[in-house]
């Protein structure tokens, strides 16, 4: 079970006096997004265990009635930080950094670790960065978010000492591919371990104006039948929910079916698109302005991601092998237009055409 005194889910400093008993741990990671689901409003879910307390002079039997301290207000901020969560990001590149951005501004407690130093940048988004994996997973997080490239992922979990961190800990990866992480999560942590595999479908090119109407992937793929873990994978998902993504439950074999369309192909078009080193011109139009586009999105991202793409996603490889065709089956489209133009020249327009002929016979 989750632990309050070690947790950022902590209701009050330690050693304080308590004025109520901590709710109950099913209260302990509520999140908004199961709250809005709850007929009577978030509120209203908090509220209940205050509710029911009671008072000099009487039980209080609903929010708005006179109260000795503003319990409304209160309530609103128990359930921010009930939302709050201590999240380890493990990657702290180009998406890790721009993930932990938001999940600072909405207020989580945020560790970091990498191969590289990012001290200095953690520190500019009051993020704790830790050089040492071991020193990181003894904060014991919440939620450990792998952020890594695809193709470091393997040996940075393996390189992670999960013995460190509690029993219980939600691991999270966002890697741009889904069964892979699936079976490698599966098959690496410790079986008491929750995992959510997701996939944010936007990067900090394509969501620098925000992350609203975006899609955002996931499968929640071993959540143990506990409140509080339940709760706190709401929480997490929350996170995403909050910023207005479209947020779409699938599973990893399906993403991965998908995305070999919607990523694979998009970047494949961009870099190659990129190999013709096209420029902005006097006369560009809007389909030409949108190939330039398509060339800076995807090429600001690492080729090492685009390569995960292609290596970690078995659908890839047909999806190049259909593009071969496809660009084949246009060249003849118009090659063979072309060579009955000339046929007819060469065979009925002239009199060389008839020597041709002649030749021919
Ligand atoms: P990336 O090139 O895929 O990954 C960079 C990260 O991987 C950095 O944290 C880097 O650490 C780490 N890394 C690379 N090689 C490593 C190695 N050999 N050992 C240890 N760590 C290594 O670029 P990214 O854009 O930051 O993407 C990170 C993850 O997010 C990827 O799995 C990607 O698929 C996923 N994702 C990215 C986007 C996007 O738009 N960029 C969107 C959705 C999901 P150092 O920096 O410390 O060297």
């Amino acid at each position: 079970m989750l632990s309050s005194s070690t947790s950022t889910l902590r209701l009050r400093p330690t050693g304080g006096p308590r004025r109520h008993p901590p709710p109950p741990l099913s209260h302990q990671f509520r999140s908004a997004a199961v709250s809005r689901r709850l007929p009577q409003g978030a509120a209203a879910a908090v509220a209940a265990p205050l509710r029911s307390r009671p008072q000099r002079g009487g039980t209080i039997q609903a929010l708005d009635a006179a109260q000795p301290f503003d319990y409304e207000s209160r309530a609103a901020g128990l359930l921010e930080d009930r939302q709050r969560l201590k999240i380890a990001i493990v990657g702290f590149g180009n998406f890790g950094q721009f993930l932990a951005r938001t999940f600072a501004r909405q207020g989580h407690t945020l560790l970091a670790h990498s191969r590289s130093d990012y001290s200095s940048l953690a520190a500019s988004v009051g993020a704790s960065y830790f050089q040492d994996p071991h020193d990181l997973c003894e904060c014991h997080p919440d939620v450990v978010l792998l952020a890594t490239s695809i193709l470091s992922a393997e040996a940075v979990l393996r390189s992670l000492p999960v013995h460190r961190l509690r029993r219980n800990t939600l691991f999270v990866d966002v890697l741009s591919v889904k069964e892979f992480p699936k079976n490698l999560l599966l098959s690496t942590l410790p079986p008491d371990f929750d995992v959510i595999c997701t996939h944010p479908m936007f990067g900090p090119e394509s969501a620098r104006d925000g992350w609203d109407g975006l899609p955002f992937v996931f499968d929640k793929v071993r959540v143990r039948d506990c409140p509080a873990r339940r709760a706190r994978a709401e929480a997490f998902l929350n996170i995403f929910e909050r910023e207005g993504c479209r947020m779409v439950e699938m599973s990893c074999a399906e993403h991965d079916a998908h995305a070999a369309e919607t990523q694979f192909l998009t970047h494949t078009v961009g870099r190659m698109l990129a190999m013709l080193e096209l420029r902005s011109t006097p006369i560009n139009t809007k389909g030409y302005e949108t190939l330039l586009r398509l060339v800076d999105n995807t090429c600001s991202d690492s080729f090492d991601l685009y390569n995960g793409l292609f290596m970690y996603n078995k659908n890839s490889t047909e999806l190049l092998n259909r593009l071969d065709w496809a660009m084949d089956s246009v060249k003849k489209k118009l090659f063979d237009g072309l060579h009955d133009v000339l046929r007819k020249q060469l065979f009925e327009g002239s009199p060389h055409a008839l020597t041709t002929t002649n030749v021919r016979k």
